[in-house]
């Protein structure tokens, strides 16, 4: 129950300047969260409504939240407050929802759309042929949200060929769209690569990690 703090400093180094850290921080205590915080780490990934509500209101405010689970709509009032970054939008259910929640907040929310590259079907997520029209025709109308990027989850596979596979074709997309984003004065974010495969996906251009247990150790 003792965070690896030299994996923490390794993995800042490995990743200077080009990628951001999310510690993913699901099941684990206020007080863990709180030994990362002091080391400087601010940006967090959480996977539960009700837990990232309860951890928010008893951490510091300048911690950055971001949401990596599959959020339900009806959930989605409880973090629109607050919330970072919503990072796995996988409907446009979802994301009306969110606007209209962050309208009520007085606030713009940034998202990221969730891909589906993996081979398993469990995964959530867009296909990449619902993506253009979806750029084009359904965003406009939703003005208190802004999408900042991709994310996606390869396989959980020791084959590091199929993963890298995957998420080459999650960079693939990410680069038709990133012209579009910075047009619009966004900074594109690809989130991409976890404790297993994060080497794997810097070297496929990921410039967001989500590490979970290498920080915190293994889950049960
Ligand atoms: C739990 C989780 C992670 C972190 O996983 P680790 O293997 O512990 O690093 C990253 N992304 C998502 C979407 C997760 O649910």
């Amino acid at each position: 129950m003792s965070i690896n703090t030299e994996k923490y400093k390794q993995i800042l180094q490995k990743i200077q300047g080009k990628a951001t850290l999310v510690a993913v921080s699901k099941i684990r205590s206020v007080d863990e969260i709180m030994t990362l915080y002091k080391l400087g780490q601010r940006d967090f990934g959480e996977n539960y409504v009700q837990e990232l509500f309860h951890k928010q209101e008893r951490l510091p405010t300048d911690i950055r939240w971001h949401f990596i689970g599959h959020l339900q709509t009806n959930k989605v009032k409880y973090i629109a407050s607050f919330v970072h970054l919503i990072q796995a939008v996988d409907s446009f259910n979802l994301l009306k929802e969110i606007n209209k929640q962050a309208l009520k907040n007085n606030r713009t929310i940034d998202c990221l759309l969730q891909i589906h590259i993996a081979a398993e079907q469990t995964k959530f997520g867009f296909s990449a042929n619902e993506l253009d029209a979806f750029f084009t025709s359904d965003l406009p109308a939703l003005k208190n949200i802004r999408i900042t990027g991709l994310m996606g989850m390869a396989t959980f596979s020791d084959d590091m060929n199929l993963v890298r596979t995957e998420f080459k074709i999650l960079k693939t997309l990410f680069e038709k769209y990133t012209p579009l984003l910075t047009n619009a004065g966004i900074s594109p974010i690809l989130s991409m690569g976890m404790s297993d495969d994060y080497e794997t996906a810097l070297l496929e251009g990921s410039n967001m990690i989500r590490i979970g247990s290498l920080l915190f150790g293994q889950r049960n």
